[in-house]
């Protein structure tokens, strides 16, 4: 049974840009290894129309991919492209071999079904771990691969130490993207999960229970110091734009960062949280996927080559 410490006065930050820089560390080995084979990692970044926002996390994309040894590619489309047009462009990336993985960004214009498009991916190139398959494996105990964000925020928890198996864990928003990859990953750790969401009656009465409470909400300050138990890990992954005097902005989390941080045994900041990490994971699953499909042509040679025999 995992043991909570009760202290207050001392939490202890989760350094997410410092994970994510070991992983990163970590991958250039993989990629190293894949290329020496004739197998470097090559993502294409698939972008509709010009969305300010999705810039920022391209370049981040780009410099994590670079830093990793991982090719990294631009495709933009006009605004104005019909869902078949980019249906029929998802193809050829997946029937080319030099392709190994596919990262759709999101917003996309409402004409087109963000849905179809995650589900044209070949889930062999699916590094975003977004394709229904990717998401089922989640659900049959296949933890290597899945939707990034989850596995980011999953992974920051992990770095505490404590025991998950019995952990208590409160999981505030069930998107597809996030709230709901996170409450498997965490039931396949063997934890207790809450699920809960705008309609739970009474979220502090839940989330003051929680040895661990992720919250994926899009409101910034949802969540008060008086809605933690002292102790409990914190894992902010709410990404919010808020206006500043002056006419500047800043982005915060869903967390009251400075009321939750004196009572959280451990808690995520943001920015440097749960968001670089989720980038590195990106990049991981982008070496998975190759590793993946350098097996999968190596099977199919070994097959025609015996056929032929
Ligand atoms: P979403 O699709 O809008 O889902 C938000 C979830 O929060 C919904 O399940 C919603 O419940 C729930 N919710 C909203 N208000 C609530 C409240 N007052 N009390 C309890 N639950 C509430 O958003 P998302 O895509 O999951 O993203 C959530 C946040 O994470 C956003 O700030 C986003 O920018 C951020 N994000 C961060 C990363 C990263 O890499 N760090 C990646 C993706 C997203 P209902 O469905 O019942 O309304």
């Amino acid at each position: 049974m995992a043991q909570v410490q009760a202290i207050s006065n001392d939490h202890k930050l989760i350094d997410g840009r410092a994970h994510a820089a070991r992983m990163i560390e970590d991958l250039k080995l993989d990629v190293r290894d894949l290329d020496s084979k004739g197998w470097r990692p090559h993502l294409i970044s698939v972008t509709v129309g010009e969305v300010d926002e999705v810039g920022l996390y391209v370049r981040n994309q780009r410099l994590n991919a670079e830093k990793a040894g991982i090719e990294f590619q631009e495709r933009n489309f006009p605004a104005s492209v019909t869902e078949a047009e980019l249906l029929a462009a998802i193809e050829s990336m997946n029937v080319d071999p030099r392709i190994t993985g596919i990262i759709m960004q999101r917003p996309v214009p409402n004409h087109i079904s963000v849905h179809a498009l995650q589900e044209a991916v070949h889930p062999l190139k699916d590094v975003e771990g977004m394709h229904p398959s990717s998401i089922g494996k989640i659900v049959y105990q296949n933890l290597e691969t899945g939707p990034c964000t989850a596995l980011a925020a999953v992974e920051l928890l992990k770095t505490t130490g404590l025991e998950l198996a019995g952990l208590e864990v409160v999981m505030v928003g069930h998107s597809e993207i996030v709230g709901k990859p996170i409450a498997f990953l965490l039931m396949a750790e063997g934890a207790t999960v809450t699920v809960c969401h705008h309609r739970t009656r009474n979220l502090a009465v839940h989330s003051r229970q929680a040895d661990a409470v992720f919250v994926a909400a899009g409101k910034p300050n949802l969540i008060t110091q008086e809605m933690i138990k002292p102790g409990a890990v914190v894992i902010d992954i709410g990404i919010n734009q808020v206006d500043q005097p002056e006419g500047k902005s800043k982005v915060v989390g869903d967390v009251d960062f400075a009321s939750c941080a004196d009572v959280a045994g451990w808690i995520t900041p943001v920015p440097g949280g749960v968001g670089p990490v989720t980038v590195a994971v990106l990049m991981r699953n982008a070496v998975i996927a190759t590793q993946r499909q350098k097996t999968h042509y190596e099977v199919l040679l070994a097959r025609s080559t015996k056929a032929l025999q």
